[in-house]
């Protein structure tokens, strides 16, 4: 009998391990300069705060940033979550979308907060992640070239987070090129953290790039039930860290769900703040280094 159970427990390890062993989550390796580090000039980081809006966070509340991203391609759902939500709320715009300076200076103008969306390759070939997407095949001179044309689409932002992604953000020397452009211009990066095993923060954070890291996607699923979850978990992530990243998309059901939420997190003791206000509040708090956490696997289309 003893031998019996013995071999059935070796054979569940056995059937058990190679899964196991795929959804291990990919700790971040110890961090050597990027390369280039030494030929960046000095800058006195965060210059970012030049385009972040007027924030005064109160003592000892948990600070929750909200941001909106894929704004301006839909323009009737990209309008209806301007005029739904505070100005605490952050808005990262995709560059190619039409009349974008246009619809960036009504956001800018409304009090918000704006970030740049930058397109950057997903995993899956058959997704399309817009023009001038940055690419992991593409030589230097031609991927500077396109984050000169998306940086370039509309001012007065004062970040940057990944759109889509899952490919970009693992390729070490792309997201080198990228953080050397992100640090020379003074601005911060949020990665939205489509893929567990994204170098992005870490990289942004050996060049002294303001950074950190989504924790919760708020509309993965288009079901009211998705979205109270998720809602729940910025709050239980707000209260244990001090802060939670929420992104979320201007879908009908984020907008309506996060238009009701919003004015309920003040009496819960939550402060909604933009972008910067939860860069500079986990700045004071930790290192950027090892603020890294476990987040949800790959998440393409974001
Ligand atoms: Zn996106």
């Amino acid at each position: 009998m003893r031998q019996v159970l013995f071999f059935a427990f070796v054979a569940a390890v056995v059937a058990i391990y190679p899964v196991h062993a795929e959804i291990q989550w990919h700790t971040p390796a110890a961090i050597a300069p990027p390369t280039g580090y030494n030929s960046i000039p000095e800058i006195n980081l965060p210059d970012y705060v030049a385009e972040a809006i007027d924030f005064a966070p109160e003592e000892g509340k948990p600070l929750i940033a909200i941001v909106i991203d894929d704004m301006g391609v839909d323009r009737r759902r990209t309008q209806e979550a301007l005029e739904a939500f505070p100005s605490e709320v952050t808005l990262a715009y995709l560059p190619y979308a039409s009349d974008i300076a246009e619809q960036v200076q009504a956001a800018r103008a409304a009090g918000h907060e704006i970030m740049v969306h930058m397109p950057m390759q997903p995993q899956r070939d058959t997704i399309d992640p817009g023009p001038n997407v940055l690419h992991g095949d593409l030589d230097e001179a031609e991927l500077r070239r396109r984050i000169d044309v998306n940086l370039a689409a509309f001012d007065g932002y004062a970040g940057l987070n990944n759109h889509m992604g899952s490919k970009f953000t693992q390729d070490a020397r792309g997201i080198d090129i990228l953080m050397r452009e992100v640090r020379k211009r003074g601005l911060y990066f949020l990665d939205s953290r489509t893929i567990s095993n994204s170098v992005a923060e870490q990289t942004a954070a050996a060049y002294g790039v303001p950074v950190t890291h989504r924790d919760v996607f708020l509309d993965d699923k288009e079901t009211e039930a998705f979205t109270r979850d998720a809602l729940l978990k910025v709050e239980r992530t707000a209260r244990r860290k001090g802060s939670a990243v929420a992104i979320g998309h201007p879908k009908d059901i984020t907008t309506r769900m996060l238009a009701a939420w919003i004015p309920t997190l003040e009496e819960k003791g939550f402060q909604l703040a933009p972008m910067s206000a939860v860069l500079k509040h986990r700045r004071k708090v930790s290192s950027p280094r090892v603020a890294a956490a476990r987040v949800i696997g790959i998440c393409e289309v974001h």
